[in-house]
């Protein structure tokens, strides 16, 4: 299976960040040797002294797909979940400023954290999902998917013209504003709606 992230899907993060605004959704994937395993830490690695938090909404594919129509996209997915883009912000800027690949930057062993998924069928509508990251008990991001540029339809239409999208793949569908850095003994959780998804200790 492949994680499939959106990058500057949000006006706010795109801004915070000092990012173009882009005129199509931006894409990159992440191994599956990159999911963090359920109820571990997550380690800060030690080629970065900058570890973002990213929390997104995900979007579990249920079926094989290829050039999906968005009207069709619906019928992809069952589940919605939470989880973290965590980001090695400093090597990303550093991978950046040379046009190079962001993949040592989010891609590493553990920085992928995906939490509990809901079925769709448990929410009023897909594009208007409040979600919200907790440091400490601390509020540090929050966000509603009305607020994204591309909806989930319209991303997995989108990504499926490049690739297949397979059962089990999952969408990270990009973060809102409020990313900042983790550190040793950090107790993050993410909550859809009101309800915890995740929990997880930063060391
Ligand atoms: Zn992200």
């Amino acid at each position: 299976m492949k994680l499939i992230c959106i990058g500057r899907n949000y006006t706010e993060h795109i801004e915070e960040l000092k990012n173009e605004r882009p005129s199509d959704p931006v894409i990159f994937l992440k191994p599956d040797t990159s999911i963090l395993l359920k109820k571990q830490p997550f380690f800060i690695p030690d080629f970065s002294e900058d570890v973002h938090h990213e929390v997104e909404v995900l979007v579990k594919i249920k079926k094989v797909g290829k050039h999906i129509e968005e009207k069709f996209a619906h019928t992809y997915y069952d589940e919605i979940g939470l989880g973290i883009d965590f980001t090695a912000r400093d090597l990303q800027s550093k991978l950046k400023e040379k046009g190079l690949p962001w993949e040592k930057a989010k891609a590493f062993d553990g920085a992928a954290l995906i939490g509990d998924f809901i079925p769709k069928a448990a929410v009023a509508d897909i594009n208007n999902i409040n979600f919200h990251l907790e440091n400490n008990g601390k509020v540090v991001q929050q966000g509603n998917t009305s607020f994204m540029l591309w909806k989930i339809d319209a991303l997995i239409e989108y990504i499926s013209k490049y690739f297949t999208l397979k059962i089990g793949d999952i969408i990270f569908t990009g973060t809102p504003a409020g990313v900042s850095k983790v550190n040793p003994n950090d107790q993050l959780e993410g909550y859809l709606e009101n309800k915890k998804v995740f929990s997880v200790k930063i060391k």
